[in-house]
């Protein structure tokens, strides 16, 4: 049974639409992770479910109960925030505290609750100190323990980890997972960052322009984009795209655009729904390779390229280069890169391909796509 509800939601700000439309229904004890980019909604859509933000128009439910109209203190939710929101007079313990104390919770109760949650985060040794004498990562596990100790029935958080440098970003990214697990509440976590989103959540709503573009899991999304918004935004690098027209000959698609001519794979052919002569062909990063069986399975697929750029990153690396006159960029394994500059023959794995309509830029392959680990 779903436990958050949000059904019809819609928020204006005077003339501008920031939510539009916006339905999802999250299960009891999901991470869902709300993303897109700058000005999409998120964080507004985050606000209206805390209460923080009025709803122009649908409802929300936390719990089987309506709180559209519950005072934030009423809604059983703990929030955190990108700013972390400490008080700084205050040391940890009680900034930790501070909530409970104003909810009257009993004093030995109090104790317990933040001794318990400091514990959880490894910051017991840190309950004296004020938080200018903390680092950022020790700041953002204060933060979290002052949700925590609170026991609410939804976390509520937007970019909670944007303050943190790269590296610490991806320790806490791991440690929220964990935690998260092992409470069981129900999240709704807010990121404009693509991999924070596609490595937290269960389940990802992308947003654009205040409308949702696509609800699904992160193998869902990257295996099955429902648009071609969905298709570039997650994924890195992104997706590379061509223009392309299609050409029946004598049972076979092809797929033709400046300089090239693919034949699709059977089964690709047959899942294409369109009654349109022009398509734009998506083909990932991992999907351009020098991969031997391949070429010599279909060296038709097999184009010389010259690298421009070849960037190592260690296992593996990127390659850039120009077809068709677009800059695209294929990812290969570390040790068969190229020099920058030197001719190489990239094979473009079309199984894989991804074909979406110029205009509506919807998806035009029939979904049966299956992920990568069969689902
Ligand atoms: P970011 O990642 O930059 O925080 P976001 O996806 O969270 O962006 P929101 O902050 O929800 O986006 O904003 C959505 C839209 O609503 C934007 O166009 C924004 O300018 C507008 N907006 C947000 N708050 C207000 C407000 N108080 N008054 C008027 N417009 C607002």
């Amino acid at each position: 049974m779903s436990f958050v509800i949000l059904k019809d939601i819609w928020k204006k700000f005077g003339q501008v639409i920031a939510v539009r439309e916006f339905n999802l229904e999250i299960k009891e004890g999901e991470f869902i992770v709300l993303v897109g980019p700058s000005g999409c909604g998120k964080t507004t859509t985050l606000r209206m479910v805390a209460g923080l933000e009025d709803i122009t128009q649908g409802e929300i439910y936390i719990g089987n109960r309506l709180v559209n109209d519950l005072a934030p203190k009423d809604r059983d939710i703990a929030m955190v925030f990108q700013n972390y929101a400490l008080y700084p007079h205050m040391n940890v313990y009680d900034n930790m505290a501070f909530g409970l104390k104003m909810k009257k919770v009993p004093k030995e109760e109090i104790k317990k609750r933040v001794e318990e949650a400091a514990k959880f985060l490894g910051i017991e040794h840190l309950l004296a100190r004020k938080p200018k004498e903390l680092s950022g990562g020790q700041r953002q596990r204060v933060a979290l323990g002052r949700a925590i100790v609170r026991e609410p029935k939804v976390f509520l958080m937007d970019e909670p980890l944007s303050n943190l440098d790269a590296k610490l970003r991806v320790q806490m990214r791991s440690e929220l997972i964990k935690l998260q697990q092992k409470l069981g509440v129900t999240t709704l976590y807010v990121t404009h960052d693509q991999v924070e989103a596609m490595t937290m959540g269960h389940r990802i709503v992308v947003m654009k322009d205040g409308i949702i573009q696509q609800i699904d899991t992160p193998l869902g999304l990257y295996e099955r984009p429902a648009n071609l918004f969905v298709a570039s935004f997650i994924g890195s690098p992104p997706m590379n795209f061509l223009n392309v027209s299609f050409e029946k000959e004598g049972g076979e698609l092809k797929v033709k655009g400046r300089g090239f001519t693919f034949t699709l794979p059977q089964e690709i052919g047959e899942r294409v729904e369109t009654e349109r002569k022009e398509a734009i062909l998506g083909l990932r990063p991992e999907d351009i390779t020098i991969d031997a069986k391949l070429i010599q399975s279909h060296p038709e697929w097999v184009y010389k390229i010259r690298a421009e750029v070849v960037e190592p990153l260690g296992g593996e690396g990127l390659v850039y280069f120009t077809f068709s006159d677009r800059q695209m960029v294929a990812k290969l394994s570390g040790s068969h890169l190229p020099k920058a500059g030197e001719d190489i023959a990239l094979v473009f794995n079309l199984k894989r391909a991804y074909l979406f309509d110029k205009e509506s830029e919807k998806a035009i392959l029939k979904p049966q796509r299956k992920d990568r680990n069969g689902n």
